[in-house]
């Protein structure tokens, strides 16, 4: 059976060992390797002041909820579950299994969520703390983050790691730090030699209420992409995103300036795997290979 749907199975074949389930991947030592020294490189593009968090794969369920998931992504989610009755009612679900029935209908939801993109716990962290200073809040996040979007393309994993910066203040601190980040995106992926392009973009919001969401994001230009071709004649790949989302998280979190007026929140969020997978797709599996300016960026 081929793993791989994807004239790149060769490339994935050296990166990804398969786990049993599509867009789930253990990860080889040559791969990961990259991965770090990606990581290394964006944490050197840090503003000094930013805040550094990293996140298990979990969050909160309810903090998820109260954030709005399920009115745009209900699709993507994944929920921890578990076997929460009494030993009595365990066993029986253990005994099913073992006489080839079904356990899984014992399984009841647990207050935990598959986190499915780093800044989401931010939020509430940073309105636990009280009111925004002035100059506002700038975070470093990272988690790896799970989308159930099973695929055998090498750029749609289910399981993948998410970067991102993230700016709470102000609506022109916020437009401002974005801006930024989208002038500065380009450059650094032209350090790593990944020919590219910005587009505007939108989030794939879920149903029919949903694409009237995706149209108003697009309109309102909400969310840019950085997009990178794997291959030549490839469909572009979303590699990066630089998001505002006004004052959606602001409003929902109580974060207040000192004025008790509503921040706003924007990131920049960094596709760990997919920027890794582009360099070996586009620069060969031997990074030792590797155009020199690249080498020099990533410390290889
Ligand atoms: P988004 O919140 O959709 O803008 O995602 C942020 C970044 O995460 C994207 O720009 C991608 O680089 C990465 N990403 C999103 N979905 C996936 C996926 N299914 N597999 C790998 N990377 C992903
Ligand atoms: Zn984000």
């Amino acid at each position: 059976m081929r793993q791989f749907d994807d004239p790149l199975a060769a490339v994935a074949a050296e990166l990804f060992l398969p786990m049993g389930v599509d867009g789930v991947y253990a990860r080889s030592a040559l791969y990961e390797d990259v991965v770090e020294r990606l990581a290394a490189y964006i944490s050197r593009q840090r503003d000094p002041r930013a805040e550094v968090l990293r996140f298990p794969p979990v969050m909160s369920r309810a903090q998820l909820e109260k954030s709005g998931y399920l009115k745009s992504f209900p699709n993507l989610l994944g929920c921890v579950c578990a076997l929460h009755g009494t030993d009595s009612a365990i066993s029986a679900a253990v005994q099913r299994f073992e006489d080839g029935g079904d356990w899984t209908g014992s399984l009841t939801p647990a207050d935990l969520v598959l986190s499915p993109a780093a800044c989401y716990p931010v939020y509430p962290i940073a309105a636990s703390r009280g009111p925004v200073p002035r100059t506002g809040l700038l975070f470093d996040v990272a988690a790896d983050c799970f989308r159930h979007e099973p695929s055998r393309e090498l750029n749609r994993l289910q399981s993948f790691r998410m970067r991102e910066y993230v700016r709470i203040g102000a609506p022109a601190e916020v437009a401002q730090f974005r801006e930024q980040w989208m002038q500065r995106a380009p450059r650094l992926a032209e350090e790593l030699a990944l020919p590219c392009k910005l587009d505007l973009a939108s989030d794939p919001f879920f149903g029919r209420v949903g694409q009237v969401m995706a149209v108003s994001q697009r309109q309102m230009s909400l969310k840019f992409e950085l997009l990178i071709a794997y291959y030549a004649g490839a469909t572009p790949t979303a590699c990066m995103s630089f998001n505002y989302h006004q004052d959606h998280f602001g409003a929902e979190w109580g974060l207040r300036d000192a004025d008790d007026q509503v921040c706003h929140t924007g990131c920049v969020a960094f596709g760990m795997d997919r920027l890794a997978v582009a360099l070996f797709c586009l620069h060969g599996l031997r990074p030792a290979r590797w155009p020199q300016g690249v080498r020099d960026a990533l410390a290889l």
